[in-house]
């Protein structure tokens, strides 16, 4: 594992071309460790992915080296899901998703959590 004040990339990652504005993206937020986005297949009105910009491939590769780091990543949720749309807690609310593995449903290999709320129905979730 990386030093956690490395920021590695994966040449052949979309998410690492994504946070290095290689692909371009509808940015919700970035800071020097930390980049969040839209989500391109949205499955609620607001619907963003919150990633770290140094490949980490899954949460199954996080250890007690990324905590921090994982928790400045949680510390910005609320303000980002209100700025986003989300309405507020506790009739409004949203959800966090990270999908880790095959089984776990994860497609994109770099670490990511999904933030989706707004008000419902929603096309999924
Ligand atoms: P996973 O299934 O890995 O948890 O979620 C990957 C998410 O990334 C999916 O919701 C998918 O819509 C989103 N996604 C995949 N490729 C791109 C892309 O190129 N740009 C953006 N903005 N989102 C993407
Ligand atoms: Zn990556």
């Amino acid at each position: 594992m990386n030093a956690i004040n490395e920021t590695p990339h994966d040449p052949n990652c979309i998410f690492c071309k994504i946070a290095a504005k290689q692909i371009p993206s509808g940015v919700v937020y970035e800071d020097e460790e930390i980049f969040a986005f839209h989500d391109i297949n949205p499955w609620a009105p607001v619907h963003f992915l919150l990633i770290p910009k140094m490949h980490i491939p899954s949460m199954a590769h996080v250890g007690p080296d990324h905590a921090a780091l994982l928790g400045r990543m949680m510390a910005l949720v609320p303000k980002l899901a209100l700025e986003q749309g989300c309405n507020p807690y506790p009739e409004g609310g949203y959800r966090m998703v990270t999908n880790t593995g095959r089984e776990g449903g994860q497609e994109v290999q770099h670490l990511h959590f999904h933030v989706m709320g707004g008000p419902r129905p929603w096309l999924r979730g």
